[in-house]
C-alpha cells in the first residue's frame, strides 16, 4: 500500500508528536500551537482532542484518501492508525451499528477551513464502510455533493468553492449498517449572489452561455455536472428544463429599464433592450408581453377594484432581481427534492422507521469581509448557534451530568455565547424581531433599522460606529463584524410581486409551472419538528423548546418571497425557522465534532500563521476542550443498557445478569479496564473504552 512518510508511526515518536492533544503534558496555548505546527508541516494535518478531531486544511492534494486508507481505518481502534477524517466517520458509523442510535457529525470552521472537503470525505468513507449490495446507489451517493455544490457553491473573496447554502447530508443504514439511501436539507441559500453576478453577466450574455459550451474548463464542469444528474436518475427532459431555467436566469440578468419621460408620465419605465426581454421570455416559455407587463406595471385592488400601476425604474429593477432570485432559490430547492426522492430507501429492503443514520451538516463558515451584510449576518449568526451547540455538548451537559451522577471532576470555564444568541433570537427584542418588526412599517428606512437597534440592543455585543450612518458592528464569539445597513430592510422582505408569479405559472415549461404553483413550504414538517424539538429540547436554547407557551418560531412557514398568502414571511423569520429545524435533527443524534482550521490567509500549502491559528483555537475553545477531554468521559450509558450490550464480556449466554452497578463492575473488570468511573445510573467512559469493548465483543 502506498504510504506517506508522516503516516509512519516511528517517525511520529522522533518528532514526539503527540496525535492526541489530551496526552500533552504542559497543556498552555503555546504547547498546543506548537504541535500542531509540528504535524502541520509534517503533513499530518489531523491532530484529537480526545473524540475530537481537529483538521488543519492542507491546501495541496494528499494521498491518504484511497480505498485502501477507508480499508484501514474501517472498524479498528483508533490508536491503530494516525488521525484521520475518516476514523471520525468510522467512529460515527461504529457508535451507529454498536448503539442503534442516529449519530451527528458537525462540521466546523471559518470559511475556507476545509468543512465541505472534509463533508465529501466522510460520505466517501461511510459509502466504503456502509458496502450496499447495490453499486449504483454507492455512486448516486457519492455524486450527491457535487450536484448540489454545482448549484449552490461560488467563488468568494475568501474561498474559490464557498458553500452559500447550509447542507444536512443524512446517510441511512439498515440496522446492519448497509448504505441504504440518502437525504439533504438544504439551509438558508444566499440568493442574492445571482442577482450581483448579473451584473458583469450582463456585459455580455453572448459570452457567458457560449463560455459554458465552448471554453474547455467551462465545459469539463459543464459535462461533469450532466454526469451527476445522470448517475443520480434526474430524466434528460427535467435537466434541460434545469438549463432552460438557467438561462432564464442568466438572461433577465440583461433586463434593462428606462424611464419614460412624456409630459405626464415621468414616473413609468420601459425596456430598451427588447433582445433581453425576448430571450429571457423565449428560455422561460412565456409570453415578452405579460412578462414586460409584470416587471414595468403592478396591480393593486382597491375598493374591489383591480388598477393598473406603472412601475419606476428602480422598482422595476428591484422586481427583476426578485424574479431572478425566487427563480434560482425554487430551482435549487426542486432539485434538492428531486434528489431526495431518487435516493429514499427501497421500502423493500428497510423500511425508514427501522433505519439509522449519520447526519452530516456542513454550512457555510463565520465571515468577515470588507463589506459585510444581511447575509453575512445571517451566516455568523448560524455559526453562533453551532457554536453554542458545541460549548452545550463539550462543556455544558457534560458537566451537568458529572453533577447528577454525583461523579467528581473540576468544572471547566468556557466561553459562553449564549448572551449574544439571545441579543440575536430573543423576541420581542432581539435583533432579528427588530428587523421584523421594521420590515413592516412600508416608510422604515435602513436609517430608522439601525436606530431601531441602537436604541434596544444595549450590550457590549453591539455597537454603533460615530460618524458612519448606516453602520452596526457586532462583536461575535468568532471576532468583531462591522455590518452595513444598506439594503438589509429590502433583503429581508424579499418580496416578490404576485404579478411575476402568475406569469411564470403560464409558462409550457413544466418545471417552472410547478415551481411556482404549489408554493414551495416547510410547513410539512412542522408537526414532526415540534415533535423532535420537544424532544430533544434539553439541548436547545429556551428560543427553540417547543414547550414554552408561545413558540414564535412554529409559526407557518412559506418561501420568504411568496406574498399571495395573508401574512408576508421575512428572510429573517424563514431564518429562524431554518435553524431551529436544523437543531431539531441534529438534537436527536450523539454528536461528533470536527473543527477546521485555516492555517493560512494565503491559501499555501506547508505555511502555519501561529496568528491565525491561535486566534481560531482560541475562539472556539480549543483549550478548554482539551482540558476537559482530559478529565472527561465522552461516553456516558446507563447501567440497564451498558449490561444489555455487553454481558457476554462476563456472563454466559443464558446466564442474563441484573441491570446493576455490580453487573457492569463484573464486565468492566471482567474486560481489563482502568479508569473507568461509575455514576448513579450511568457507566463513564472513555472513548477507547468504548473502542476496546467493543473488539472485545466481536471477539467473544
Ligand atoms: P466555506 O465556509 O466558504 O464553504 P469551507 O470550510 O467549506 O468554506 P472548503 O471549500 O472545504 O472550505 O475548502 C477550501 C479549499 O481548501 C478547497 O477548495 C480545497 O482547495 C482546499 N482543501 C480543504 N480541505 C482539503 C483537503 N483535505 N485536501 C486538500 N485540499 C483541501
Ligand atoms: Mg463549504
Amino acid at each position: 500500500m502506498h504510504t506517506r512518510r508522516p503516516y509512519h508511526v516511528e517517525e511520529a515518536e522522533k518528532y514526539c508528536l503527540e496525535d492526541d492533544l489530551v496526552n500533552l503534558e504542559v497543556l498552555d496555548e503555546d504547547a498546543i500551537i506548537r504541535q500542531l505546527q509540528k504535524r502541520y508541516v509534517d503533513l499530518l494535518i489531523y491532530t484529537y482532542v480526545g473524540d475530537i478531531l481537529i483538521a488543519l486544511n492542507p491546501f495541496q492534494n494528499l494521498s491518504i484518501y484511497s480505498p485502501q486508507f477507508s480499508r484501514l481505518y474501517h472498524g479498528v481502534k483508533r490508536a491503530s492508525n494516525p488521525p484521520h477524517i475518516f476514523a471520525s466517520a468510522d467512529a460515527a458509523y461504529q457508535c451507529m451499528v454498536t448503539f442503534s442510535k442516529d449519530q451527528c457529525i458537525v462540521i466546523s470552521g471559518e470559511s475556507g477551513s476545509g468543512k465541505t472537503e472534509s463533508a465529501h470525505l466522510i460520505v466517501q468513507h461511510l459509502t466504503f464502510s456502509g458496502k450496499a449490495n447495490n453499486q449504483t446507489l454507492r455512486e448516486k451517493i457519492l455524486q450527491v455533493n457535487s450536484l448540489v455544490e454545482a448549484f449552490g457553491n461560488a467563488c468568494t473573496a475568501i474561498n474559490d468553492n464557498s458553500s452559500r447554502f447550509g447542507k444536512y447530508l443524512e446517510m441511512m443504514f439498515t440496522p446492519t449498517g448497509a448504505v441504504m439511501g440518502a437525504r439533504i436539507s438544504e439551509y438558508l441559500l444566499e440568493k442574492s449572489r445571482v442577482i450581483k453576478q448579473a451584473v458583469y453577466i450582463a456585459d455580455d450574455a453572448g459570452r457567458v452561455m457560449h463560455d459554458i459550451t465552448s471554453k474547455e474548463s467551462y465545459r469539463r464542469q459543464f459535462e461533469a455536472i450532466q454526469h451527476c444528474f445522470r448517475i443520480i436518475g434526474f430524466t434528460d427532459k427535467e435537466v434541460h428544463s434545469v438549463y432552460r431555467i438557467l438561462a432564464g436566469i442568466l438572461n433577465i440578468g440583461n433586463i434593462e429599464f428606462a424611464a419614460i419621460s412624456s409630459q405626464h408620465q415621468t414616473d413609468k419605465s420601459e425596456v430598451p433592450n427588447v433582445e433581453a426581454l425576448e430571450n429571457a421570455a423565449s428560455v422561460l416559455c412565456i409570453s415578452p408581453e405579460e412578462l414586460q407587463e409584470a416587471l414595468t406595471s403592478h396591480c393593486v385592488v382597491t375598493r374591489g377594484e383591480t388598477i393598473i400601476r406603472a412601475n419606476t425604474v428602480d422598482r422595476a429593477a428591484d422586481v427583476r432581481d426578485a424574479m431572478s432570485k425566487a427563480l434560482y432559490g425554487r430551482l435549487f430547492s426542486w432539485i434538492v427534492n428531486r434528489i431526495n426522492t431518487l435516493l429514499q430507501p427501497d421500502k423493500n429492503i428497510c423500511s425508514a422507521a427501522d433505519g439509522m443514520n449519520v447526519g452530516i451538516l456542513d454550512i457555510f463558515g463565520f465571515e468577515n469581509f470588507r463589506r459585510n451584510s444581511f447575509e453575512q449576518l445571517c451566516i455568523n449568526v448560524a455559526n453562533e448557534q453551532i457554536q453554542y451547540y458545541f460549548n452545550q455538548h463539550v462543556f455544558a451537559l457534560e458537566q451537568m451530568e458529572y453533577q447528577n451522577e454525583g461523579v467528581d471532576a473540576a468544572p471547566v470555564e468556557y466561553e459562553d455565547n449564549r448572551p449574544l444568541l439571545d441579543m440575536f433570537l430573543q423576541k420581542p427584542l432581539g435583533l432579528l424581531a427588530l428587523l421584523d418588526e421594521e420590515s413592516r412599517f412600508p416608510q422604515a428606512t435602513d436609517q430608522t433599522l439601525v436606530d431601531k437597534f441602537e436604541d434596544n440592543l444595549r450590550c457590549k455585543y453591539f455597537w454603533r460606529p460615530r460618524g458612519v450612518e448606516l453602520r452596526f458592528g457586532i462583536q461575535h464569539y468568532a471576532g468583531k463584524v462591522s455590518y452595513d445597513a444598506s439594503g438589509v430592510l429590502e433583503k429581508n422582505r424579499d418580496t416578490l410581486p404576485a404579478d411575476v408569479i402568475v406569469v411564470l405559472r403560464t409558462s409550457e415549461n413544466k418545471l417552472l409551472q410547478q415551481l411556482f404553483s404549489i408554493p414551495l413550504t416547510k410547513t410539512g414538517n412542522l408537526a414532526q419538528t415540534r415533535a423532535r424539538v420537544t424532544a430533544a429540547s434539553r439541548s436547545l436554547p429556551p428560543h427553540f423548546s417547543a414547550g414554552r407557551a408561545k413558540v414564535d418560531t412554529l409559526e407557518v412557514i412559506r418561501h420568504p418571497e411568496e406574498t399571495t398568502n395573508m401574512k408576508r414571511q421575512t428572510v429573517a423569520s424563514y431564518f429562524r425557522y431554518s435553524l431551529m429545524d436544523l437543531l431539531s435533527k441534529m438534537v436527536v443524534g450523539q454528536p461528533h465534532f470536527v473543527r477546521c482550521i485555516k492555517p493560512n490567509d494565503d491559501r499555501e500549502a506547508l505555511k502555519f500563521s501561529q496568528e491565525r491559528v491561535l486566534a481560531q483555537l482560541r475562539y472556539t475553545g480549543i483549550l478548554e476542550t482539551v482540558r476537559i477531554r482530559q478529565q472527561g468521559y465522552s461516553h456516558r450509558i446507563l447501567f440497564e443498557e451498558f449490561v444489555k450490550r455487553y454481558y457476554y464480556l462476563a456472563f454466559r449466554a443464558h446466564q442474563i445478569p441484573v441491570a446493576s452497578k455490580e453487573s457492569c463492575v463484573a464486565i468492566l473488570e471482567k474486560s481489563r479496564l482502568d479508569h473507568w468511573v461509575l455514576g448513579k445510573t450511568k457507566v463513564f467512559l472513555k472513548y477507547y473504552h468504548v473502542e476496546q469493548l467493543n473488539l472485545l465483543l466481536r471477539e467473544v
